[in-house]
């Protein structure tokens, strides 16, 4: 089972970035190449059922499988970027964080209105990023059609925070 695969290769690391935080580190699966493929195949396969036109990835491990797996499906990847770090026209979402807040960008012409959007990050926590991703695709006329998580920590309830945007969420580690 790839989970177990997963689990036992995506690193704990104690007080990152911060004391009292265990971040889960992804890195070690980027190493294996043939655990990417196994990875992009399974998110693939359970994503057969929702369509989508549109791979969208949270900066910055959300561009790594984002983009693999946009290429895999031979459709658009397009980037979701903090504040400032996009070249041309952009539109903005702002979010709280634990401590002060964040603002993501997306290019105004990311996608056509109406286009169905696949959001795609690392990690699923409290939800707080991707339901301002949410709302950036939805500013630009895009429809959520799902996400997409390596990760999801679903006892911080960041599952039902999406339930309102889409009920089609895929994480292949929880
Ligand atoms: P949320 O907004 O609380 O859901 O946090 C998710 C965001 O924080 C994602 O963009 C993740 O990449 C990042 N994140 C939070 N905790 C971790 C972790 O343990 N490992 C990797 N990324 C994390």
């Amino acid at each position: 089972m790839i989970d177990n695969l997963l689990k036992a290769t995506i690193r704990d690391i104690v007080d990152f970035p911060k004391p009292g935080i265990v971040f889960k580190d992804i890195t070690p699966i980027l190493k294996n190449a043939h655990l990417c493929n196994l990875v992009i195949e399974e998110f693939a396969t359970r994503l057969k059922e929702v369509h989508f036109d549109v791979v969208a990835g949270i900066e910055s491990r959300g561009f790594l499988f984002g983009l693999m797996l946009a290429n895999h499906l031979g459709i658009p990847f397009v980037p979701i970027r903090k504040e400032g770090k996009l070249p041309a026209q952009t539109t903005k979402q702002s979010y709280d964080l634990e401590y002060g807040s964040a603002t993501i960008e997306m290019h105004t012409d990311a996608f056509e209105p109406g286009a169905r959007v696949l959001i795609h990050d690392d990690l699923l926590a409290t939800g707080g990023t991707v339901v301002a991703a949410s709302k950036l695709i939805q500013q630009l006329g895009g429809i959520i059609a799902g996400y997409s998580f390596v990760i999801s920590l679903d006892f911080l309830n960041g599952r039902q925070r999406l339930l309102p945007y889409s009920n089609q969420l895929i994480s292949l580690v929880s």
